[in-house]
């Protein structure tokens, strides 16, 4: 294998950290152990990277051997008695659920987009809108196989201290090569889906809470304009997995539209998008769509294929493209049930005094799971889309900085695929105790500290 021709520009989702990097996409074992081999010969470094949905800096690095885990993409064995399905790291959530839907099999977590591997998805432990019910990814492997920087395998199982390192390693505790996941049951392909506008704050987290009994999947949208007495209003949607015909389990019923109402191509919507993508804009579509909620839908149920609701953002093609030139950054953060109120709303009162208001607020319930570089809470996130400019780049990372101190002094967490921002003190604060823990789990699973990313030296996580 040689370098030549292989220098690729990878960025990030949100298109504000991009690296050259030279490209390699093996589709064996032996391909990564001679990928390992010419970093060392080559004095380089190794950067995992799978579909590169990661919004920041977790899936670049600057002169490295990226080794693109895409091609490993096979579905190993499926059983759809046991719902176990075996798969090599580089098959997407969108292939899985291709795979298994119309044997009644739904992937257990998925992210709001169907285009991350399942190797990435494992190493930042995704979760999803059932995440108060579900937890994360990690919590549904039966175990993964992974490859040291000495071209080891080695299988790890939920029951040992590995498999909590590996799982949310960020690609930086050996190349996961393959895993065995337990799939969802499902009764159809159909969810029930009951929207319900709330005013305020205090509407948000008592309806959240009363769903939170029941509900299988539950996911609201903030208004981040809102002030006064408005502050946090927006839009919940429970679900719950539907009785229904077994041609709701066909692809077909599941495939996303090419048009938006049969009319308008969704290829075109970011341009759409573009042209609205400003704060005065924002702030009056934010403003609509919250009143046209409280009269359209609203305390009403309907029935929404498991695709059309689990992957909304998968519904308009390069809707990121709206943020260009400059891109944005997403800012999700997690706090315990009990100080959450409190600082979203802080953080929204300091987006609002600096005139740097989120276009888009995600709010998701959560719980905590084993992990040693864990973003579960038993509580809730809030996840925040920033417009970047080369005007309020700098006032951008000194907003998110003030907000890390009210998530850490509520005794909150952050997570790794969302994060641009997060600083070497932030980290340590966060994971106490953890970091030194996972730390000498890298260590043992690659002690020449050959895998790297932007990520990593940025926050620190990778000892300088
Ligand atoms: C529109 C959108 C919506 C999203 N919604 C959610 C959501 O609802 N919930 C959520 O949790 N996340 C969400 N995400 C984030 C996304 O799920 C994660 O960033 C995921 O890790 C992306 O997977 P990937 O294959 O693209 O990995 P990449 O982004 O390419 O890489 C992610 C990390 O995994 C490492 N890695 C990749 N493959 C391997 C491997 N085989 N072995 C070891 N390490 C590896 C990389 O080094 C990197 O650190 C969303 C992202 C987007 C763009």
């Amino acid at each position: 294998m040689k370098l030549e021709g292989r220098l690729a520009r990878l960025c990030g989702y949100g298109m504000t950290a991009a690296a050259d990097a030279h490209l390699f996409q093996p589709t064996c074992e032996d391909d990564f152990r001679a990928l390992l081999r010419l970093a060392r010969l080559t004095s380089r470094k190794v950067l995992l990277r799978g579909a590169g949905r990661s919004y920041g800096d977790a899936a670049i690095l600057p002169e490295a051997i990226a080794v693109g885990l895409e091609r490993l993409n096979r579905v190993l064995s499926w059983d759809p008695t046991t719902g176990l399905l075996v798969a090599e790291a580089g098959v997407t959530i969108g292939d899985l659920w291709r795979y298994t839907l119309q044997d009644g099999w739904w992937p257990p977590v998925v992210s709001g987009t169907m285009f991350p591997t399942l190797g990435g998805a494992i190493a930042m432990n995704i979760h999803g809108k059932n995440a108060f019910r579900a937890g994360t990814i990690g919590e549904h492997l039966e175990w993964l196989d992974v490859m040291d920087s000495s071209g080891a395998v080695h299988r790890l199982t939920p029951d040992s201290a590995a498999f909590r390192a590996v799982v949310g390693g960020a690609g930086l505790t050996g190349i996961i090569v393959r895993a065995a996941l337990r799939m969802k049951r499902v009764p159809s392909g159909d969810l029930r889906v009951y929207a319900q506008a709330v005013d305020s704050w205090d509407q948000q987290f008592e309806v959240f809470e009363r769903f939170a009994g029941d509900a299988d999947y539950l996911v609201s949208w903030v208004d981040c304009f809102a002030r006064g007495k408005s502050a946090g209003r927006g839009l919940i949607h429970a679900a719950w997995y539907a009785e229904g015909s077994p041609a709701t389990l066909r692809a077909e019923h599941q495939d996303l539209p090419d048009t938006i109402l049969g009319l308008v191509p969704k290829s075109v919507v970011w341009r759409v998008l573009k042209l609205l993508n400003r704060r005065a804009a924002m702030r009056l579509l934010n403003a609509t769509k919250y009143r046209l909620g409280t009269v359209i839908g609203n305390g009403k149920t309907e029935h929404q294929s498991l695709v059309a609701f689990s992957f909304l953002l998968d519904y308009v093609p390069n809707w990121r493209w709206a943020y260009l030139p400059g891109g944005f950054i997403q800012y999700q953060s997690f706090v315990p049930k009990e100080t959450a109120r409190w600082v979203f709303e802080n953080q929204i009162a300091l987006q609002q005094e600096r005139r740097l208001e989120s276009f888009l607020g995600v709010l998701k319930r959560h719980r905590p799971d084993p992990f040693l570089i864990s973003h579960g809470v038993d509580g809730f996130s809030l996840a925040l889309d920033f417009k970047v400019t080369p005007s309020n780049r700098e006032r951008l990372w000194e907003l998110a900085h003030e907000m890390n101190e009210l998530v850490l002094e509520a005794g909150g967490r952050f997570y790794l695929a969302k994060d641009s921002t997060l600083r070497p003190e932030d980290l340590r604060r966060w994971l106490g105790p953890n970091l030194e823990e996972w730390r000498g789990w890298r260590r043992r699973f690659d002690p020449d500290g050959l895998l790297v990313s932007s990520l990593g030296l940025r926050t620190g996580l990778i000892e300088p």
